[in-house]
């Protein structure tokens, strides 16, 4: 096992690792910008090391900086976290390259994976089904008519480069396809500086649900079942739950052995989380995220696992501590995101916290890094905390969120929770009945 990790994130991830890393007698090395200084990560980690001003690209994106900190103190291993660099195969790369263990798959699986043609093509080969859509990258306007007439519309164009929502647009019939195609292109190649786009069909009421799995270095895969993940605003989710509320058991079984299958002959190691979406009982893969998923929680909750010591584990070259008899699944849990943001408007509120009181009792879980006095800077993601409950039965997990909410105070910005406290009660949502597009429409309800 290793003696020393480095952690090169921040916030509440960065804090979820080194907890980890502790109970696994683990010491741990903070990276860190000049504006997290009296970051939490920074204060409980063993060591901590400035990495860069605040801008993300010199600090938490600062490959050379990141790596003369595991130098320096002597760390073995490097978690990414989610986000920043955890998905980047370059750095997984370097970071092995100079004797380091990247805490993660193989680079080569994080670049194919990366690539969403090559993520499809590699999915469909290994016999997981897919959207219906371009046999990979479309060359030309004339060939991505000609795929639309056949799956027919609405489709949607997508930049195989993409993430976090964007290079992804609309076309609802024949006279909307020229425009989604140059703008899908513009926005992949201004984005991501690649304007390689595919056609897929656009689902009308799909959900999201997406299966945890984990790999160790000796062809073990095995799943921890679905989250459902379609309360979204613009292609951001906002509310997890797992399970999902329209998946049985038996689903779950048979996705998750195609997916297990598919992962073991790839010969995936590490946290890997693959995204379908889902309609008239059909799974369709729309990606892979080759990380640790932000709402990682909700599965800990069912499956009493804790997913980031099997990462730290696998990565040392331990077998994987679970075979798929060993999963199984208790009760229900939800996670909301806290954003710093307007509750209305969205628009990011950072600033001081002047009054911190988190929520507890029974099966209520805070992953957060604030703290009363704590200023939230302006140059990174808004999200703030995660509170995650689990209970018996979804019913009384709602109940539970609620509790939780209701006690939970954050003073001097603006936060998400009002908005949460109103999905909550929401009768559709209670009774789990709900796609994609649902949480756009009823935040542009009045209220
Ligand atoms: P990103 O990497 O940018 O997050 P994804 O491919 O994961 O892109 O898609 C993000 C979200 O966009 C999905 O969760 C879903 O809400 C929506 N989406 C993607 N593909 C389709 C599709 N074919 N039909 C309908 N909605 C889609």
């Amino acid at each position: 096992m290793f003696s020393k990790i480095l952690i090169a994130n921040r916030g509440e991830i960065a804090l979820r690792v080194l907890r980890a890393c502790r109970e696994l007698g683990i010491k741990t090395v903070a990276v860190h910008s000049t504006a997290d200084e009296d970051a939490m990560h920074v204060r409980l980690a063993d060591e901590a090391v400035c990495i860069g001003p605040p801008a993300a690209r010199d600090s938490y994106l600062n490959v050379a900086a990141i790596l003369s900190a595991a130098t320096i103190t002597g760390a073995e291993a490097i978690h990414p976290g989610y986000g920043f660099l955890s998905e980047n195969a370059d750095f997984a790369e370097t970071v092995e390259a100079h004797g380091l263990v990247f805490i993660g798959p193989t680079a080569e699986h994080i670049r194919m994976m990366g690539d969403k043609i090559t993520a499809k093509t590699t999915m469909e080969a290994l016999g997981v089904p897919l959207v219906p859509g371009s046999d990979g990258e479309l060359t030309n306007l004339e060939e991505a008519r000609a795929v639309a007439e056949k799956v027919g519309y609405p489709v949607l164009i997508k930049a195989t480069a993409g993430g976090g929502g964007r290079g992804m647009k609309v076309a609802r019939d024949a006279s909307e396809i020229e425009e989604a195609w140059s703008v899908a292109r513009t926005e992949a190649r201004t984005a991501f500086g690649n304007d390689a786009v595919y056609l897929e069909k656009y689902l009308d009421k799909p959900r999201h649900i997406e299966l945890q799995i984990l790999g160790d270095n000796y062809g073990n895969v095995v799943h921890f079942g679905e989250r459902d993940c379609s309360l979204q605003r613009r292609h951001q989710k906002l509310l997890e739950e797992a399970g999902s509320p329209v998946i049985t058991p038996e689903q779950r079984d048979t996705i998750g052995k195609t997916v297990t299958e598919a992962l073991s002959r790839m010969g995936y190691r590490n946290a890997g989380t693959l995204e379908f979406l889902y309609q008239d009982g059909q799974f369709c893969f729309i990606e892979m995220n080759t990380r640790l998923q932000v709402e990682h929680p909700v599965t800990e909750m069912v499956c009493d696992v804790d997913l980031v010591r099997e990462q730290i584990r696998i990565a040392a070259g331990e077998k994987l501590g679970y075979t798929q008899s060993d999963v199984t699944f208790s009760g229900h849990a939800i996670e909301c995101r806290i954003n710093a943001e307007d509750p209305d408007t969205f628009a990011p509120c950072p600033g001081t916290v002047a009054v911190y009181h988190a929520p507890g009792g029974l099966g209520v879980r805070i992953d957060s890094a604030l703290y009363t006095g704590y200023r939230v800077p302006p140059f990174y993601d808004s999200m703030i905390a995660k509170v995650i409950v689990h209970a018996p039965t979804r019913a009384e997990a709602i109940a539970r969120m609620h509790r939780a909410l209701d006690e939970f105070v954050v003073e001097g910005i603006k936060t998400v929770i009002p908005l949460h406290r109103r999905i909550l009660a929401d009768p559709e949502f209670q009774k789990g009945d709900y796609t994609i597009h649902w949480l756009e429409q009823f935040t542009a309800r009045p209220h």
